[in-house]
Parts: structure tokens; sequence; C-alpha cells
């Protein structure tokens, strides 16, 4: 089969011929119906070596947002039939740790708690197909389209993770401020109008465009970054400042107009890995605002996200790219010229 794969730290990655993996016990073979490109992807590809914790040499397959149709159950493996549609959950523990058993298996105790195509050692999904090494990592997707629920599974879960954990700051008269609205942004936006009709959002960003559409798919407020951004939003929250600020970039401009906006007893949340770095002292951010960088998300966030879907409460922008065209998916995405996510479909 084809698989795109990273094939050395700073090379660009290659689509090359792989053997089809064989399922063994407990395992399932799933046929990609997409795999989603994420920003990460592309920090991984600029990376001189293994980021810190990370246990995969290439060559390795990339993609960890993958959704597809069982291919083919491994021994032992019950409730799950070929052809059915899965969406995967990604970031793969043990199973049996502390967080695991809580279905954290994005904060697994005894493995990095990261899964195929993200350096646990496992091949992703950019492939036609790709092995899933428990059958727990599969949530059923119903109705859904697996070439358009791909994103779900990253993009979704990950911005309704960094929401959900703030939920208890998003009461009547609150106000959530989300910097950076491209895929996963714009998911933002719609998780914090999913988990709480009460909340003012608030969109950043420097493209017009995604403003826009931000403010279709939810936004109140749209601000573009700059001189009166701080203004802005002060003068839209009282001169308090947001309960919520969403920094889905993580770069030092981002970070840096996060914290003037977030409030007393707020939460700063940075889940851009933008690479900037955020000072703390006693008067910045404000007094009691927390500052977390959740990573990911749990299975049963998942299954919530994925009944959101159904739901049809959040909606994901999706392009679509054949296996073949990866390598310029990811460059329209270096370039910022995805409206949504990329998603390459290598079963169309
Ligand atoms: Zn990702
Ligand atoms: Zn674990």
């Amino acid at each position: 089969m084809r698989a795109f794969q990273l094939v050395g730290w700073q090379q660009p990655p290659e689509l090359r011929e792989v053997p089809v993996p064989e399922p063994g016990p407990g395992q399932v073979l799933v046929k990609v119906g997409g795999a989603g490109a994420c920003h990460s992807d592309l920090h991984l590809m600029e990376a001189p070596g293994p980021p810190p914790g990370f246990a995969t040499e290439p060559p390795f397959t990339l993609g960890h947002e993958n959704a597809g149709w069982v291919e083919s159950p491994g021994p032992g493996v019950t409730g799950f039939a070929p052809g059915d549609p899965v969406i995967v959950y990604g970031p793969w523990g043990c199973g049996t740790c502390a967080n695991c058993r809580e279905g954290k298996e994005n904060y697994c105790q005894t493995t990095r708690g990261q899964g195929g195509g993200l350096g646990g050692g496992h091949d992703g999904g950019m492939a036609e197909y790709l092995l899933v090494p428990a059958a727990r990592f599969l949530i059923p997707l119903g109705t859904l389209d697996p070439r358009q629920a791909a994103p779900l599974s990253d993009a979704g879960l990950t911005s309704y993770h960094a929401v959900k954990r703030s939920v208890h700051l998003l009461g009547a008269g609150s106000t959530a401020v989300v910097i950076g609205v491209g895929g996963l942004g714009q998911m933002a936006v719609q998780m914090v109008r999913a988990l709480s009709a009460a909340t003012t959002v608030i969109a950043v960003d420097t493209d017009a465009d995604k403003l826009e559409t931000a403010r279709r798919m939810g936004a109140d407020e749209v601000v573009l970054p700059g001189e009166d951004a701080v203004t802005r939003i002060k003068d839209m929250t009282g001169q308090q400042g947001a309960q919520l600020v969403l920094d889905m970039v993580g770069a030092d401009p981002t970070l840096r107009l996060a914290a003037q906006v977030a409030r007393v007893l707020g939460h700063l949340t940075i889940v851009g890995l933008g690479g900037g770095a955020l000072p703390v002292n006693f008067s910045s951010p404000a007094h009691e605002c927390s500052v977390a960088s959740p990573y990911w998300g749990s299975l049963p966030e998942l299954m919530e996200v994925i009944t959101l879907a159904r739901q049809q409460k959040i909606e994901m922008l999706v392009e679509r790219f054949p296996l073949e065209s990866a390598s310029e998916a990811y460059q329209l995405l270096h370039d910022g010229k995805i409206r949504g996510r990329a998603v390459i479909t290598p079963h169309p």
C-alpha cells in the first residue's frame, strides 16, 4: 500500500510503498477514509530531531487524526465488523494506568500517550490502511462520513477538551476569547457555543476571511489583532477581560494579547504549538488567572464530540486531497491557505 512517511528529520515526507499491516490479537485494521493534516505535523517536519519524549525514529507514516471503515478485526476482537464506519481515538495509552482507566489516555502515565503518526512507535493514518492496536480506540461513527469526520478526533477533541475544562467559568454574562480561528479555532468557537449558550464569543485573527467563517460558526464579535485589540476586548467585557482565553496559536504576540485580556480568576489556555513564551509575574497575567496547556482529550470526550456532530451542533470545514497530494496539502496549510481542515482521503 502507499503511505505518506516522514523519512528523516528535516527532510520532506515521501509517498512510499509499504506492506499492508496484519492485525494481531485485539488489533483492528482500518481502511482509512480520512486523515487530517495538522499543524503539529508541520512542527514535526521542521524539527531537527525527535521532540522531547518522542519515541519514534523515521521512517514512520504521518497522520494522527483518522477515521475510516473497519477492514479486518484481529483475533478476539468483538463488537466491530468489516465495513463499520469508525473514528480513531488518537492518543494511544496503556489502558491500565490510573489516567487511562478514566479514559484519559492522553495523559497515560506509562507511555507518552501519543498515537499513530505522533511518536508512540506506531504508523499513522496517511496510508491506505491503519493498524489500530486496540479496539477500545475505535468509536462508531453511525451516519457520519469518515472523510468528513476525521478532524473531530484531533481538531474537534482538542478544542472540546480545552473548553470543557473551563466550562464552570462560562456562566451568564461570561466571555470567551479565541485567538486564531483556523481549523482548530473554528472548532473552539463552536465548542464554546455548544457547551455554553450564555457566553459571548470573541474571535481574533489576522485573516478577515477566517473571522467571517468564525462569525458564521457562532462568534459574536470579531477582532483583528493589533494596537486596539486589547482596548476593544476590554470594552466588550466591562474592562474586566474574559473568563476564558484560548490561544490556538501560542506564539509570542498571541500569548501577549492573551495575558492582557484574561481576567482575574480566569483561565488562559495555550492550545497552539507556536513555541512562544508567556512571561509570568505577580501582576501578569491577572491575579489568580490559571494558565494551562491541555494536550488532546479523553476517550469519553471524543464520544461527546461525535454526539455533537451527529446532532449537527458542530461542523467542520473540510478540503479533501488524494493521498498523492499530501505534500501539496501541507504546503497550503503551511501558507495559511486552508480554510478549515485539509483531509487526506486515500479511498475517495
Ligand atoms: Zn494534531
Ligand atoms: Zn496508561
